[in-house]
Formats: structure tokens, C-alpha cells, sequence
């Protein structure tokens, strides 16, 4: 990307976001189309092309997004525009995403006003500095768990400031459930039941050195931990954990803790048993796409696409990859091994979540063999046969998925052969006849 796509890319980001914001309709092709044209063939200035093209397709340019107005951090409610705030900067923290495939450095960290501590996250970078005493102007605000939290975006723009802000002495950590976390969290106290625990042994700088890696639960969610320094904690324990924090790792948040944490015993009655942890949390994807993947979830959802890349597919036999015509985009033309896989859309009501499942799951849902859908393929001479027997067979139904669920720039996504068929009816049938006997269901 060259420096114009670059800043074309970003108006457009701006006016999809607004225009998300205020549940327009749009086409981002439409969009950076106009904006090509507007600053390519009109030469708009940069600061008019973003106002001319709302005005265009809102009516008039929300006025919040012209003016501004000050307020004290206690008087956020977490759904403002045009705001601006004077605090001091107490923590500021790099972190790299992916923004429609582009790799992008965005900054966090919390903001006070020697009161309220609020997080922040900066959408650009403003040289933001621990301790600097400046006025956010034009931020907006959002609510996250319950709590207001500051972004400062591409239109804002930081002014330093006098005043007599001062710096919180110690942070002081907030207690979370499991199943609240995502990365990229921090000053966390979590209390919960060690489910796995197994040492490690890594290189660090070229030392060896022992770590251990593991699952702790409580009564809602799981969580993949790493423990960096001496672990004595044993398998079935409660603990608290004070002052660990979380980051991400294979689209999922897991858990972090070093020698500055201090792990405590809990009895044993804080947190469900170990049978109880076992079982996996029913989520809705919303929750999680609100913080990224969770391990051992369980979710009732409907197929509502089989995606092309479903059926029958032969992979390289070098790197695994589906071929297509025969040919790797790796390794060439192969002579490629046969597998069966569905991949879909799943929708529970909240939000949606890919699903592939390998060729046991594939073939359990068909209730054929791999090797009976390439004879069906071949009578038919028709490759595609199979994935049309899951188009007939499973779009539009329910089932019971088990498994992880990851997150990306796409969404969600689980991989998994624990997808059961979920009949409502049947369900409400088996209720309806365990109430008549007198059983809770
Ligand atoms: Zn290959």
C-alpha cells in the first residue's frame, strides 16, 4: 500500500464507522470508490472528502462529529461522541492487529483524572506518554463489562495541558471470572480450580528454563494458562491468582503469571468441583466475539451455509493443503489423498461461527463413509455430489457443537467432530416427559 491507498483506506474506515455507528446501510467498495474519485479526479481536499460523503448518504453530517464537548471522566456513560476529556496518561502499551488484513500498531493503557482510572485504546499513534497531563479532544466512548472506556481515534487529536492530575500510587487489580477474560488484559485477580498442569521445558535467550503450561476453570469458562517461574500448585486445587494478566494465543486469551504474582489456596468449596468444571460452558457467539475464543464450550446452533470447500476434497500429500485441480499452491501438481470435511456457518440467534469438521464428524453427520461418497460421486460422475448431500441433509438444521472456539480478523471459528443433531421438539418432547415424572429438567 502506498501512502495515498493508505490514507484513502483510512477515510474509508472512518465513514464505514460512522455510518456503522449510525446503522446505515453502506458498500465499503461503493465507498472507497467515491473516495478515489472525490480526491483523484476532483481533488476535494482530504479534510472535505470524509464530511461530503456522509452528507451525501446520512442527509446531513452528525453534528457530534463537528463539534465537541468537554466532560469529567465520572460523567462518561460509554456512549459518546465528540468528547473531551483532561486526564493523565498512566499506562501506555503497544499491540499489534489485524485490520482488514493489514497489520496495524494501536496503543492501550488507562487514563485518570487522579479519581477514575478508565481505559483507553489509541487508534493511532499520538506519542501518547505515561505521565503526560493532556486534553483528549473529539474521543468517543464505549461501554465494555459494564464499564466506560475512552477511544481515541484517527479524528481526535491530543493537546498537552497543565493541571495538577496526580498519578495513582499502586493500581489496584480487579477480580474477574474466567469466563469475562480476554487478551490482553492486566492487574487481574482470578480465582478458579487448576483442571491440567504439565512443566515445560523452553529456551530463553538461550537458557533453558522450566515453565508450566495448564487449564484453570471456575464455575464459568476455561482458560489455558502459563506459568513463568516456580509452579508448587497440584491438579484439583482452588487458588487465587493476584496480579496475573492475559494475552492472546492461537485467537484464544490465555492466561499469564510470573514471579510478581501472588498465588494463594482458596478452600475447596469456592469453585465447583472438578466433575462440574469438566463439563463444557454453553456460550453465545456474541459473548465471544466479544472476547475472542474460549476453550471446551458447548453451543446449540443452526447451519445456515455449507461453504464451498465442503464435501469431497484431496489433499497434498506433502503439506496437507486441498488441492485444487490436482495442483498445491505450494507443491504443484499431486497425486492427492482423498478426505471428506464440512465447512460451515452456524448461527445460534446471536451471531455466527465457521465450522469445520474433519472427515470422522463429516462422516458420522452423512451417515456414509468417505469411501461411500466417492463410490455416490462416481456414479453420479459428479465430485460435487457429496457436498450437495450436505447442502440436502444439514442446512437449515440444529445441532449441539462441542469443542474451541478461536477468533481472527474473520470471526469465529470452531474446528471440531463433536457436532450432534439438535432436534428442539425432541428436546422439548424429553422435558415435557421427565416433568410428568416428577424430574427437573
Ligand atoms: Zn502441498
Amino acid at each position: 500500500m502506498n501512502v495515498n491507498e493508505e490514507q484513502n483506506a483510512s477515510i474509508v474506515e472512518d465513514i464505514t464507522r460512522t455510518l456503522r455507528d449510525n446503522s446505515i446501510q453502506h458498500s465499503e467498495e461503493d465507498i472507497t470508490q467515491r473516495v478515489r474519485e472525490l480526491i483523484d479526479s476532483y481533488n476535494v481536499p482530504v479534510t472535505e472528502v470524509k464530511r461530503t460523503i456522509l452528507r451525501d448518504m446520512m442527509g446531513s453530517v452528525p453534528s457530534q462529529s463537528m463539534q465537541t464537548i468537554e466532560k469529567e471522566l465520572s460523567e462518561i456513560k460509554g456512549e459518546e461522541r465528540g468528547l473531551d476529556v483532561t486526564v493523565r496518561i498512566v499506562t501506555v502499551n503497544p499491540k499489534t492487529v489485524t485490520v482488514e488484513g493489514q497489520q496495524k500498531e494501536i496503543f492501550y493503557g488507562l487514563v485518570t483524572d487522579g479519581e477514575l482510572i478508565i481505559p483507553y485504546t489509541a487508534w493511532d499513534d499520538f506519542k501518547l506518554q505515561k505521565g503526560d497531563t493532556v486534553k483528549l479532544v473529539n474521543i468517543t466512548t464505549k461501554v465494555w463489562q459494564e464499564k466506560p472506556q475512552i477511544n481515541i481515534n484517527r479524528s481526535s487529536a491530543i493537546q498537552k495541558v497543565e493541571a495538577d492530575i496526580p498519578m495513582p500510587e499502586t493500581m489496584a487489580h480487579r477480580e474477574m471470572d474466567i469466563g469475562q477474560l480476554k487478551a490482553n488484559m492486566s492487574g487481574l485477580i482470578v480465582k478458579g480450580r487448576i483442571l491440567d498442569a504439565e512443566p515445560k521445558i523452553i529456551e530463553v535467550k538461550g537458557e533453558q528454563r522450566q515453565i508450566f503450561e495448564g487449564v484453570i476453570a471456575d464455575g464459568t469458562g476455561k482458560i489455558r494458562f502459563t506459568c513463568w517461574n516456580g509452579f508448587d500448585q497440584t491438579i484439583e486445587d482452588v487458588i487465587r491468582i493476584d496480579g496475573c494478566y492475559t494475552r492472546e494465543f492461537g485467537g484464544v486469551p490465555q492466561l499469564n503469571f510470573d514471579q510478581r504474582t501472588k498465588v494463594t489456596y482458596l478452600g475447596d468449596s469456592e469453585v465447583p468441583t472438578m466433575d462440574e468444571l469438566q463439563q463444557d460452558t454453553a456460550v453465545r457467539f456474541s459473548d465471544l466475539t466479544e472476547k475472542g475464543g474460549a476453550l471446551a464450550i458447548v453451543a446449540t446452533a443452526t447451519i445456515v451455509e455449507i461453504r464451498q470447500g465442503s464435501g469431497l476434497v484431496h489433499r497434498c500429500p506433502v503439506c496437507n493443503r486441498a488441492l485444487k485441480k490436482d495442483v498445491c499452491m505450494l507443491h504443484g501438481k499431486q497425486d492427492g489423498i482423498p478426505d471428506l470435511r464440512l465447512k460451515a456457518v452456524l448461527d445460534d440467534g446471536t451471531g455466527t461461527c465457521g465450522l469445520i469438521v474433519a472427515r470422522p464428524g463429516s462422516e458420522a453427520l452423512l451417515e456414509l463413509t468417505m469411501e461411500d461418497c466417492i463410490t455416490l460421486a462416481k456414479e453420479k460422475v459428479d465430485m460435487d455430489y457429496p457436498r450437495q448431500l450436505m447442502v440436502d441433509r444439514l442446512l437449515g438444521r440444529s445441532f449441539r457443537v462441542h469443542g474451541d472456539v478461536t477468533s481472527d480478523e474473520y470471526g469465529l471459528r470452531m474446528i471440531t467432530n463433536e457436532v450432534d443433531p439438535y432436534d428442539p421438539d425432541l428436546a422439548k418432547e424429553a422435558s415435557a416427559i421427565l416433568k410428568s415424572m416428577g424430574v427437573d429438567a
